[in-house]
């Protein structure tokens, strides 16, 4: 948490402010926020408030688990061992703030029309493995219950950072590829997840030992980002699992 919070005059009041911004909203970026929410009260005890930038081009859900994607991609976690909150298992310094698992979540009727899931369908039992897109939903979910509490001001910036520079007076600085200026940074946290990579030389020789053959070959990455319009139906295939 930043220690050197600025004062903004702003007409009678002055307040002091610290200023976070977490880029990537996955599980991980959200989760921080979470926390961030959770915690804000004690700055505020101190006379400081709390802004949180969050940057991801999909705030809520972030990339992988995107509300949009196909279902027929499921998670490998079952529904009952989900959650972005805290219980009291939790061993941690911070207050406990519980929140639904992601079964929980599902399973309730209020929390399903809030976030526009048909009325009446049962979702996956405690057990089941959901949908990613589902995930999703409530991830995105999370972000809007995290703006209610209302502990800090949370700002969304559906766009890629593309540039961190630190200021001269220790603060710091994010540029966004549309053009945003994030100034005045307290503190920066990356929380990117899997970054796209350079294949290795053993994928690069498959892809163009395809390419040379008028075959097509998909290296590893995530299945909901596959352009799968090159295998026409009935055509002999082959997939390869490396850990
Ligand atoms: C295809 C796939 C399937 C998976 N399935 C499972 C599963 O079933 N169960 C399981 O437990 N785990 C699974 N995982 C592991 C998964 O990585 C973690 O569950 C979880 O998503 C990690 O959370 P994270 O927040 O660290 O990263 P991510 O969820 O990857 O989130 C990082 C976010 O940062 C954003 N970001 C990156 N760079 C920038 C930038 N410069 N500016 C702005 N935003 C940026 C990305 O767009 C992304 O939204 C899966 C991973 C993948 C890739």
């Amino acid at each position: 948490m930043p220690t050197d919070a600025r004062r903004r005059d702003g007409g009678e009041r002055s307040e002091v402010w610290s200023e976070v911004c977490v880029i990537g909203s996955g599980p991980r970026g959200l989760s921080l926020l979470e926390r961030l929410t959770a915690s804000a009260g004690r700055l505020r005890a101190r006379g400081a408030r709390l802004r949180v930038h969050l940057v991801d081009p999909r705030p809520g859900s972030g990339h992988v688990w995107r509300s949009d994607q196909s279902e027929q991609l499921l998670m490998n976690t079952v529904t009952s061992q989900v959650t972005l909150f805290t219980d009291d298992s939790v061993r941690m310094e911070g207050p406990v703030v519980p929140g639904p698992s992601l079964h929980a979540w599902a399973a309730d009727p209020h929390t399903r029309a809030q976030s526009g899931l048909p009325a009446g369908e049962a979702g996956p039992g405690a057990d089941g493995y959901p949908t990613r897109a589902l995930f999703g939903r409530y991830l995105e979910w999370v972000l809007r219950s995290l703006v209610r509490r209302g502990t800090a001001e949370i700002v969304t910036h559906a766009a890629r950072a593309v540039r961190l520079d630190d200021e001269p007076d220790g603060r710091q600085r994010v540029r966004l590829e549309n053009g945003t200026v994030l100034g005045g940074l307290d503190a920066v946290v990356l929380a990117q997840g899997h970054l796209p990579v350079s294949p290795t030389p053993g994928e690069a020789a498959l892809t163009s030992f395809a390419r040379d053959r008028g075959l097509l070959h998909l290296p590893p990455g995530n299945p909901a980002d596959a352009v799968l319009d090159g295998i026409e139906p009935g055509r002999t295939s082959c997939c390869a699992v490396s850990a």
